[in-house]
């Protein structure tokens, strides 16, 4: 894995002028960002939040930008400084390198999606997703499917079983993430369904 973000870190344009990105964190976003192409010009401001209230991360559109034209839309990925998993707080920064890239690369799985929707969408997507539990289960979903189908999976079951494994993390957090994310298992069946559609598609 080492090499291979190595590799990742010389074949990158480095910049992305039109992102805001904490230096503790610039490394792992600039890896993230390069599995996603298609995200090169959209503007994504990187911030660090006291606390965010449920959650570790949480991509959202900057609300004045959605009165904007889809093209100048910008997105904000807010970043917990700590978060808690059963009784020991865990300061975000200090994280291993591939479990913040997994969990960043999730976040930017759900800007893919948001940039689909209308700003009208997305305002009933904020909506939804404070009032409905399956209704968040769909759009984590979908943020997990984007990660994998731009080749992050090997990150993204990092950093799920980071979280699931650690020994003293509550049966009811476990329950939450189980029932809201994808699976290993289904991580793996999706990685292998994107390798055989990239056989059949080599001439
Ligand atoms: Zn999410």
């Amino acid at each position: 894995m080492q090499k291979i973000t190595l590799l990742l870190l010389m074949s990158l344009p480095i910049s992305y002028p039109q992102n805001t990105i904490p230096k503790s964190i610039e490394e792992e976003a600039i890896i993230a960002l390069s599995h996603y192409p298609d995200l090169k010009d959209v503007p994504i401001i990187f911030k660090f939040k006291k606390n965010i209230r449920k959650s570790t991360m949480q991509a959202q559109p900057v609300f004045g930008s959605l009165f904007k034209s889809r093209e100048k839309r910008k997105y904000l990925i807010l970043i917990s400084e700590k978060f808690k998993i059963a009784d020991s707080v865990y300061y975000t920064k200090d994280m291993p390198s591939d479990i913040l890239i997994g969990w960043l690369g999730h976040e930017l799985g759900h800007i893919m999606d948001y940039r689909d929707r209308s700003s009208i969408d997305l305002i009933g997507f904020g909506l939804g997703y404070l009032f409905s539990k399956n209704f968040i289960k769909k759009a984590e979903r979908i943020a997990d499917t984007y990660a994998v189908a731009h080749g992050m999976e090997e990150y993204i079951l990092k950093t799920k079983n980071f979280i699931l494994k650690k020994s003293n993390i509550s049966e009811k957090y476990k329950r939450r993430i189980k029932e809201l994310y994808l699976s290993p298992e289904e991580i793996m069946i999706l990685a292998k369904k994107r390798e055989a559609d990239m056989e059949t598609d080599l001439p």
